[in-house]
């Protein structure tokens, strides 16, 4: 497809390195996307975002159909010109959002009918549906509508979640039109192993330009999750890219990269970054905590971000503790440069075949401190 492309440049035992080409830009992976729901990531401009190194940014289909509706998005020539994001963009297809946020859910093989967590209005969403958004917002790379059950469901619910994700699947890439945006396809069954690749190989042969695990931030258990992902590995096509949607802290990232993943999105970062819990390369700190009311130094001694260059944990926590905004569009900064630095410092080891090295030290480095004591 015209304007698109993906190519693993460099790997590291399973670990990928390589290059997303879309219409607004190129993506170095593997790629962490801030999360911008409703099209800005809470706190900060998308100036701050740039400067910091984000590529590509997450938007949500479901809070945008609606407010302030899709329609309105699109009149105003869509998600890129009405945001002012010049960049790639991504929309996930309001599944996920379905079925954690709305109200009197009603599930059949049609869609969802739900009422706003907003206003109790009325709505469907069907993979019919879900693709008329997010053709409407134009996000570059578009999620197929996918069923998402919760992490504790007994087995015979996520197997019957999983194959009627296959057949939204099918009707998403039949109702998918634009030939400007990539349509990914969505993995879904749990930590099931089997239904996994059941649910793997179905949307293989439907075909897509990308695959997108999801399913795998709803409270699973880690070592689920990990086996899911090595066992998908040697499923989902090499040459096509990987999504790990809504995973996850540090760790987490370095442990799917090694597990042969290209994208992340959450909003850790970002959510934590509000409620003054920030992550550091020594570990996490939460600013509220009083031993820092005195403290000169930068919430990150080796951060370079906009924060650590000017902004003390003293100041941090003062602003913080009076409720100042700017304390969320600081620690806002931070977070996310220390997720987009890391990831550009595993781009760098797995180019220089030093995956396992670094992954290693860094793994021990956040675990061994708790930095509020350093
Ligand atoms: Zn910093």
């Amino acid at each position: 497809m015209a304007g698109f492309s993906f190519e693993v440049e460099a790997r590291d035992g399973r670990a990928r390195a390589g290059r997303l080409v879309t219409p607004h830009g190129e993506v170095a992976t593997p790629a962490f996307m801030p999360v911008g729901t409703s099209g800005a990531v809470k706190a900060v401009l998308h100036r701050d975002l740039r400067e910091i190194g984000a590529r590509i940014l997450l938007a949500n289909a479901y809070h945008l159909m609606l407010r302030p509706g899709d329609a309105v998005v699109a009149a105003l020539g869509g998600l890129h010109a009405f945001s002012g994001w010049d960049g790639p963009f991504l929309t996930d297809s309001g599944g996920y959002q379905v079925f954690s946020l709305a109200a009197l859910r009603k599930l059949d093989e049609e869609g969802v009918r739900f009422q706003s967590h907003l206003d109790g209005s009325s709505h469907l969403l069907s993979p019919e549906r879900s693709m008329e958004v997010q053709q409407h917002l134009g996000a570059d790379i578009v999620m197929a509508f996918d069923e998402c059950p919760p992490g504790d469901a007994p087995r015979a619910v996520v197997a019957e979640a999983t194959s009627r994700t296959a057949r939204w699947a099918r009707r998403s890439r039949e109702a998918h039109r634009r030939p400007d945006q990539w349509l990914f396809g969505i993995v879904q069954g749990g930590v099931h192993l089997d239904l996994r690749e059941t649910s793997a190989r179905d949307l293989v042969e439907i075909g897509f330009p990308g695959y997108a695990l999801g399913g795998l931030s709803v409270g699973e258990p880690k070592p689920g999750r990990d086996r899911v992902l090595e066992h998908l590995d040697t499923i989902l096509p090499a040459e096509k890219p990987r999504y790990l949607m809504g995973v996850g802290t540090p760790e987490d990232l370095i442990d799917g990269v090694a597990r042969g993943i290209d994208m992340f999105d959450c909003v850790l970062p970002t959510r934590n970054a509000r409620n003054g819990q920030l992550f550091t390369s020594r570990g996490r700190l939460s600013i509220r905590n009083a031993r820092h009311r005195e403290d000169p130094r930068p919430p990150d001694p080796s951060c370079a971000c906009l924060t650590c260059r000017t902004a003390s944990r003293a100041y941090l926590r003062h602003l913080h503790q009076a409720n100042e905004m700017t304390a969320a569009t600081l620690m806002t900064i931070h977070n996310l440069s220390f997720y987009l630095d890391t990831m550009e410092a595993m781009r760098q080891s797995i180019r220089l075949c030093r995956f396992e090295e670094w992954r290693g030290t860094t793994l021990r480095r956040l675990a061994a401190a708790e930095q509020d004591g350093s």
